[in-house]
């Protein structure tokens, strides 16, 4: 992207205000976090290992939210818990007056991902979830950074309050946005977060909007052979919706995605089939586009129901709005990163990744510890959502990722679950919590690098009311 003069003024002031801050105080304090998170490093990565074996699906993160909770506590945090009617979701907060400075925290598993800390693919439990987006690293890695500045705090180093959300099911139906929709984050000045990846960066590209939602269909059964005339088929009925939707890729921008799982298709084939049951997650890079996408699956389901002569039903389950990026606060976060330096691998890790990769079929290049350079935000960010997306919209939100997997190996998979047990997802989340750590000293320490943030997130937002996607009440919990 090419910057307009006055944009590049910006810039230039944002590097000129921000070139002081790895200097004199700032840098004594940092140092001390990184220190502490040192100090800490053991019952951290601990903590880590604890939710990886729990590896616990979302909503039911009961002994990871505990162990979490129960570790933040004992470091003298003042532990809410089962906040928002998400009996798995808690809020620690230490310190006291503003700036009030939140880190998020996950800890939600995936099914059937499990996987030992090894290559090649085995499973420790058949069938039994995972962490295979590495949110036991990402909970763990959140909570170091949130202790080293409680510590800072603790001996009168620094003043403000720090909160770590521990935020559930980011996998499933968003605790986020259950958090966000209770006020949770209201009073928050700045929010981070970050998430394990196969780079390290500051991370300006956000993430897509998504909606989720069940499509039923309910006819009328009949004998399939005697008297398939009395009949009306909700299957017939799910598979024009498939159809109508699988047209609709032709004529959708390429930031689209639509996916779909089947939930009920019918019992048997001499049963025509009074009910049919569709799961459909749509996404686009913005909110806006999501919408227009929703209001095409309603017409394509009305058209479907239309045909088959049945009753169409669509009922919307979640979403997330896209995440609001702040340039600003990002630049801070890179300028720490760049303070940090590299995540540094072993030849053991780097060889343990490539195996990976041998046996996942992508180049064996190893681990990527290097921080990226800046780049420029797409306009049209592709390839995934987070409950991230709509706290940003309502508190100024940082984020970066951290390598803790092999470069291009699969992701929601064995190589990640893996990594995210053993030592290369352990430096990655110690890297966090340090770069977190560190980012946040600047925040505490310097009130023009907070307005400058928050102006420009007031700017962003300026025109938009934020509101949720997702349906009144507590989402339903699953069953064990
Ligand atoms: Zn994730």
């Amino acid at each position: 992207m090419k910057l307009r003069p006055a944009q590049t003024a910006l810039m230039l002031a944002v590097v000129a205000m921000l070139s002081h801050l790895v200097s004199g105080a700032s840098l004594k304090k940092k140092e001390e976090a990184v220190a502490s998170i040192e100090r800490h490093k053991v019952e951290i990565i601990a903590l880590s290992d604890q939710v990886w074996g729990f590896a616990e699906t979302a909503l039911l993160e009961v002994r990871s939210a505990q162990v979490l909770a129960d570790y933040a506590e004992k470091q003298g945090f003042a532990v809410e818990r089962g906040v928002a009617g998400l009996p798995t979701a808690f809020v620690a907060s230490f310190g006291q007056g503003r700036p009030v400075i939140g880190v998020l925290g996950e800890y939600d598993a995936l099914p059937g991902l499990s996987q030992k800390a090894q290559a090649p693919k085995e499973a420790l439990q058949a069938g039994a979830p995972g962490h295979g987006c590495g949110h036991n690293l990402l909970g763990t890695g959140a909570l170091g950074a949130a202790l080293a500045i409680k510590d800072l705090m603790a001996a009168g180093k620094l003043k403000g309050t720090i909160r770590f959300y521990g935020t559930p099911a980011e996998e499933a139906v968003g605790g986020k946005v259950y958090m966000a929709r209770a006020g949770l984050f209201k009073d928050l000045d700045v929010c981070l977060n970050w998430h394990p990846s196969d780079e390290t960066e500051a991370a300006v590209d956000g993430s897509q909007a998504i909606v989720e939602f069940i499509v039923e269909f309910s006819g009328k059964t009949a004998h399939a052979a005697a008297d398939p005339w009395n009949g009306r088929s909700a299957v017939a009925a799910l598979e024009l919706f498939t159809t109508g939707l699988n047209r609709m890729r032709e004529f959708v921008k390429p930031s689209v995605r639509m996916h779909y799982s089947i939930l009920n298709g019918g019992d048997v084939p001499n049963v025509v089939p009074a009910y049919a049951k569709l799961w459909c997650w749509l996404r686009d890079s913005k909110g806006a586009g999501v919408q227009k996408l929703l209001a095409q699956a309603h017409k394509i389901a009305e058209g479907a129901a239309l045909m088959a002569e049945v009753e169409a039903k669509i009922t919307i389950q979640g979403g997330s709005w896209e995440t609001l990026v702040n340039l600003t606060g990002e630049k801070v976060l890179y300028e720490n990163l760049r303070w940090l330096g590299p995540v540094a691998f072993t030849p053991e890790e780097q060889e343990f990744a490539k195996e990976i990769q041998r046996a996942t079929g992508v180049e064996p290049k190893g681990l990527d510890g290097a921080v990226r350079p800046w780049a420029a935000p797409k306009p049209d960010p592709e390839g995934g959502s987070t409950d991230v997306g709509d706290v940003s919209w309502l508190v100024p939100m940082l984020g970066l990722t951290v390598t803790t997997a092999p470069r291009d190996a699969p992701w929601h998979a064995w190589p990640t679950v893996a990594c995210a047990g053993m030592s290369i997802g352990h430096k990655g989340l110690v890297y966090a919590a340090k770069a977190l750590a560190a980012t946040m000293v600047d925040l505490y320490e310097d009130p023009k690098t907070v307005q400058a943030i928050q102006a420009e997130f007031k700017e962003k937002t300026k025109d938009v009311a934020y509101k949720p996607f997702v349906p009144a009440g507590p989402p339903s919990l699953p069953k064990h």
